[in-house]
């Protein structure tokens, strides 16, 4: 038998940070949408961090609309479980009309509508809101000899801890605040080796994830005006939060070339030298999860999706919130999310 299609003005794909920011400007112009979300619970992606993850900014700097977010019993920056608390307690204080767990695994064109296919049933939709991040992607580069690794190879995603990894010698690959951040605890309880393809930059003390997001916000408006963007710092700098300045007065923050081939049991760079190890962590980001949009056919040749602001070009009923600098300034992190959700939804009121 054949369930049929529900229907509702606007579908929003996933109900992390940019889920959430999309809502909340929707509930508040009073449209007909509802919220799908693959998840068993709140949180989205900050559900599957390793525990010891530490924002970049400050909790009053990592806030979505309407709603701080509380600095930590503890102090400091917030962890990956106080990001997902104040999800929890967002969605539930501005009650957006979340499913879950529903998982949308193809976006179609129906006539006037898109039909959001979800296994059991279709939603279809006047506008559509892709909001499904990119930790459910991760990235691992190529490197030759990889496959014949004897040891452990793992990505970011996967990291827990540093306990498995007490008394061995890992590769940290990657030079951004996860890697920096996970090399800093594996380094008081293993022997690690840091490699990234450019030297790291990692930020003064005094600069926080908030100068940060008005560092990508400039970045992305030269771009924009088809400026020179290079020198402005962007959202892959360091920030010291303090585990990463500990390591660094220690001394474990030296940063090695990127090796050029892995042997069964090391890695090798181009000038011959090797580094022994047993453990590679591979901390080198994520790519966009747009599987479910494929039947649109949206790719350019090269594999984007263009877009104006967060409208597609080519499907101009639906919009990507949240996966980069191409869908808004800083659109992929918790404050620039609610920007960016914000000019979105006005024009998607007029689009209806
Ligand atoms: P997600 O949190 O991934 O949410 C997407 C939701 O969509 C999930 O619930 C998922 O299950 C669901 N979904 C996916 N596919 C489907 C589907 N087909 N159907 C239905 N549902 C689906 N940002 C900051 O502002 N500050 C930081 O300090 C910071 N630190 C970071 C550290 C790390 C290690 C990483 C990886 C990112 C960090 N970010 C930070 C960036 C960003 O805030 C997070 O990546 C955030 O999780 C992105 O939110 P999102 O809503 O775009 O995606």
């Amino acid at each position: 038998m054949t369930v049929p299609p529900r229907l509702a003005d606007v579908v929003v794909i996933g109900a992390g940070q940019a889920g959430l920011a999309a809502g909340y400007y929707l509930r508040r112009a009073g449209v007909d949408f509802v919220i799908l979300d693959a998840q068993e619970a709140p949180g989205g992606a900050w559900r599957h961090a390793w525990p010891s993850l530490r924002l970049f900014s400050p909790a009053q700097y990592s806030s979505l609309p309407g709603r701080m977010m509380p600095a930590p019993a503890s102090g400091g920056y917030p962890s990956a479980a106080d990001t997902v608390a104040y999800l929890t307690d967002y969605e539930q204080r501005y009650q957006l009309p979340i499913i879950r767990p529903v998982t949308a695994h193809a976006v179609r064109r129906v006539g006037e509508r898109l039909a959001v296919e979800t296994g059991a049933r279709a939603w279809h939709a006047k506008v559509v809101i892709s909001t499904t991040g990119t930790w459910w992607r991760p990235y691992v580069p190529h490197y030759p000899g990889m496959r014949d690794f004897g040891g452990e190879q793992l990505h970011t995603a996967d990291y827990r801890g540093p306990e498995p990894f007490r008394g061995k010698r890992v590769v940290v690959v990657g030079g951004g605040n996860s890697a920096a951040q996970i090399l800093a605890e594996l380094s008081h309880v293993a022997q690690t080796t840091w490699v990234t393809l450019r030297p790291p930059r990692l930020l003064p003390d005094e600069v926080d994830g908030r100068a940060l997001f008005d560092l990508a916000t400039r970045r992305h408006r030269a771009a924009l005006a088809g400026q020179n963007a290079d020198g402005i710092g962007d959202l892959g700098d360091i920030v010291a939060v303090a585990p990463v300045r500990e390591a660094r007065d220690r001394g474990a923050l030296k940063a090695e070339p990127m090796f050029s081939a892995i042997t069964p049991d090391e890695v090798v760079w181009a000038d011959g030298s090797t580094a022994a190890c047993e453990v590679i962590v591979w901390c080198t980001g994520f790519r966009p999860a747009l599987g479910h949009l494929a039947p649109l056919r949206l790719r350019a040749p090269g594999g984007v999706i263009s877009t104006d602001g967060t409208r597609v070009l080519a499907e101009p009923r639906l919009h990507l919130l949240g996966y980069g600098d191409w869908t808004g300034p800083a659109s992929a992190t918790l404050i620039g999310a609610g920007r960016t959700a914000r000019q979105m939804v006005g024009e998607i009121i007029a689009q209806l």
